[in-house]
């Protein structure tokens, strides 16, 4: 768990500072599936900006989460720019709203607002192309490699009967 300490800022009403912070990355779970932080950890562009009432802390970074398409199961990436502030007011009296929960103990926990911040960022589907046509409902071939339908009519049990006398026939007609 990666935090950082306010306790230690000696800001000023007005004042801001600026820090780059190497933080670790867990993976994701997503419709089942696993996704992966690569690297596994990234320098995250931290700002703490001090105003009379509290403080307002930002947070940015890029990342790039590797694993299976959803739709077709092959390797796919997805990349995430992210960029998010958080208030926390200086009264301990202010109700949750005013204070970030990533503030516990004079320590912002990076870690928790980095996960958090990836996973409001996440799309619905993690696809290894927009178009990606995804796995046949039918056979579970890739559809992507070989495009394919399936006829949706179920057999029809005359025309099974025709097929039978067609072999018949076929065969030199029915015994007599
Ligand atoms: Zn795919
Ligand atoms: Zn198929």
């Amino acid at each position: 768990m990666t935090t950082f300490p306010l306790r230690s800022l000696r800001l000023r009403s007005g004042e801001e500072m600026r820090d780059t912070v190497q933080v670790a990355l867990e993976p994701f779970v997503l419709g089942g599936q696993r996704y992966l932080p690569v690297p596994s950890s990234v320098d995250v562009d931290l700002v703490v900006q001090r105003a009379t009432s509290g403080d307002v802390f930002r947070l940015a970074f890029a990342t790039r989460l590797h694993g299976p398409c959803m739709r077709c199961l092959e390797d796919a990436v997805c990349d995430l720019s992210i960029d998010v502030r958080e208030y926390h007011d200086a009264d301990p009296e202010a109700g949750p709203d005013l204070r970030t929960e990533y503030v516990v103990d004079d320590l912002l926990d990076l870690s928790a607002w980095a996960r958090d911040a990836i996973a409001d960022a996440l799309p619905e589907q993690v696809v290894c192309r927009p178009d990606c046509a995804g796995l046949c409902a039918v056979c579970g071939m890739d559809l992507n490699r070989e495009p394919h339908t399936h006829s949706d009519e179920p057999v029809d049990s005359r025309w099974a009967a025709l097929e039978e006398l067609r072999d018949e026939l076929a065969a030199g007609g029915p015994e007599a």
